[in-house]
């Protein structure tokens, strides 16, 4: 990258500073870090929740993916970002107030549990409302610093009044709702990675010009009926990493070009990985890497602003998981570094 680029950012990103930070300072932080520098990450505690014995679904993933990130020294604890959990208020700019009234207070059916994978619990409740704020508070922190990410989020199947795939509060779409109604910001990018469809998000935002929705994702996999995103790839079983790197890069630049988005939320999934459980694809850990690495270089040196997510990742190996989910901080901080932001 040459020097005029790296100016170039550094301008960028203290002028996008300037305008969010003026109005609202970091509304979303429980524990806030103004003394970091680094690449900001945000984790809570309360991501996770008791579940079952052998439920399918690997909730302990979430505290070991800021785990590995602090044992092998990609961050330090002074770059963790705690978010505060969202009001009833915020989460309604997405869900129906009969929904979250249901699912807060535990009126929930039986084939409403099971669409969603989940068996109510007031803890699946804190988790969701804490992963969703961490969302809310990534795209926040990244409005002002350039570049943050959460180690959880990504729960895209999930619609205005039901949840469904493992997801009961849309995080993306909060997120994106919440940047809209509350900075001068006018367009958001959702890209959407993960190896199923985003189609909770597809749904929300179908007929509202200001969010972009871009979903790259395996044809035959869950969810079995597609909404229409703004772009949707669909790939078939078994690409690898050349051929899905390309198919990124061959849409990605023309729609930062077209759309001009003022922020880009990034749902990194790594169910596309070839030893995932329900992914149908054969990404390597490079593959996801140059992946990640790809995105967030690519629009970071637009100066446009990034707010990762690590999406789904499904493997009986919790530990295994959570360094495939920690590619995409390892990815955020090469570009943190490199971009000298
Ligand atoms: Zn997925």
């Amino acid at each position: 990258m040459t020097c005029a680029r790296r100016i170039f950012i550094k301008i960028n990103v203290i002028k996008i500073g300037r305008t969010v930070g003026a109005c609202r300072r970091f509304f979303h932080a429980e524990l806030v870090r103004h003394e970091s520098s680094g690449l900001p990450i945000v984790h809570h505690n309360q991501y996770v929740c008791e579940l079952p014995v052998n439920h399918r679904f690997p909730m302990a993933k979430f505290p070991r993916v800021l785990h590995f990130l602090l044992k092998d020294q990609v961050i330090t604890d002074k770059q963790v970002w705690a978010p505060k959990i969202p009001s009833k208020e915020l989460l309604s700019c997405v869900h129906t107030e009969e929904y979250l009234q249901n699912f807060i207070n535990g009126n929930v059916e039986e084939k409403d549990q099971r669409r969603t994978g989940f068996p109510w619990s007031q803890g699946l409740v804190r988790r969701c409302r804490y992963e969703t704020g961490g969302t809310v508070l990534a795209a926040e922190v990244a409005l002002q610093r350039g570049l943050a990410c959460s180690t959880a989020g990504g729960t895209h199947h999930a619609f205005p009044s039901y949840g469904s795939g493992f997801c009961l509060l849309n995080d993306l779409a909060v997120a994106a709702k919440y940047v809209l109604n509350n900075s001068s910001k006018r367009k958001v990018l959702i890209v959407d990675l993960d190896v199923h469809q985003g189609d909770g998000t597809a749904f929300i935002f179908k007929e509202d010009p200001s969010v972009f929705t871009f979903s790259v994702h395996c044809a035959k996999n869950f969810p079995l009926r597609k909404q229409q995103s703004d772009l949707d790839v669909s790939v078939q079983d078994g690409l690898e990493d050349k051929e899905y790197l390309s198919t990124v890069e061959a849409h990605l630049p023309h729609l930062l070009q077209t759309f001009r988005p003022d922020l880009v939320l990034y749902d990194a999934g790594v169910d596309p990985h070839q030893e995932d459980e329900l992914g149908r694809l054969r990404l390597t850990d490079q593959g996801l890497y140059q992946r990640d690495l790809y995105v967030m270089k690519t629009v970071v040196s637009r100066g446009i602003p990034v707010a990762a997510v690590i999406g789904g990742g499904y493997s009986r190996d919790i530990d295994k998981l959570a360094l495939r989910h920690s590619i995409v901080q390892r990815a955020a901080t090469q570009v943190w570094r490199e971009c000298g932001m």
